[in-house]
């Protein structure tokens, strides 16, 4: 297929995942235009599946507020035409009051000449900005457990086979500073009390299984 998306989308890479790529672009006059270019060869927003939808929408959003917290514009335009080329993708365009086309589209006739303005490693800071957002991204994910580690005694080992003999994807509950995630099961005795113990996660016992964006996950801290 001749689709340039598919083949060589140019741009710096700030962010990849297993469906969907955040490049800089490198247009004159627009420091910080990102596309959001979805990886499978799609035409429409309606095309993708639920999880699919919010997954390219929370990176678009998460794009968004990167450009936001370093480059401080007067509004960012959002985008996704496609008319030239049918492959799902978002422009998410920083827009000042002083750049050529303000307030009309970048796409628009230029009204002036626009101001130059120029960021040192503006890549590097957005990807690091949007590793931030990345880590966060657990919201996005359910966890199975597929497997009890070696060496576990106790409460860690009861906890742990409950959670592999379930069988079940459970909502994560949260994510360690060294990237490893956690469960929370709340415990009810014999008297009606309840507590609740955590369970951190070795890795490859588990597996993150997309959902459903679950943001009223509880934060146990
Ligand atoms: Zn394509």
């Amino acid at each position: 297929m001749d689709c340039e998306l598919c083949q060589a989308p140019a741009g710096q890479l700030l962010h990849e995942d297993e469906r969907l790529r955040v490049l800089l672009v490198d247009e004159a006059g627009y420091p910080g235009f990102c596309r959001v270019i979805w990886k499978a060869h799609v035409r429409e927003m309606s095309d993708l599946s639920d999880k699919d939808r919010l997954h390219l929408l929370d990176w678009v959003q998460y794009t968004e507020a990167a450009l936001r917290h370093i480059l401080k514009p007067a509004k960012i335009n959002l985008a996704s035409l496609g008319n030239m080329v049918p492959h799902l993708h978002w422009h998410v365009i920083p827009r000042f009051e002083d750049d050529a086309h303000f307030p009309a589209p970048i796409w628009a006739a230029a009204r002036r000449d626009g101001a130059v303005r120029h960021w040192p490693d503006l890549a590097g800071q957005l990807r690091s900005q949007l590793a931030d957002a990345a880590s966060h991204c657990w919201l996005n994910y359910q966890i199975q457990v597929t497997q009890v580690p070696d060496g576990l005694e106790g409460a860690d080992l009861a906890c742990y086979r409950f959670f592999a003999e379930s069988g079940l994807a459970w909502p994560v509950d949260g994510v360690d500073a060294d990237g490893r995630h956690w469960l929370a099961l709340r415990r009810v005795d014999d008297n009606g009390a309840s507590s609740v113990e955590t369970l951190r996660l070795e890795a490859g016992s588990y597996r993150l299984v997309p959902g459903v964006p679950s943001y009223q996950a509880t934060l146990l801290r």
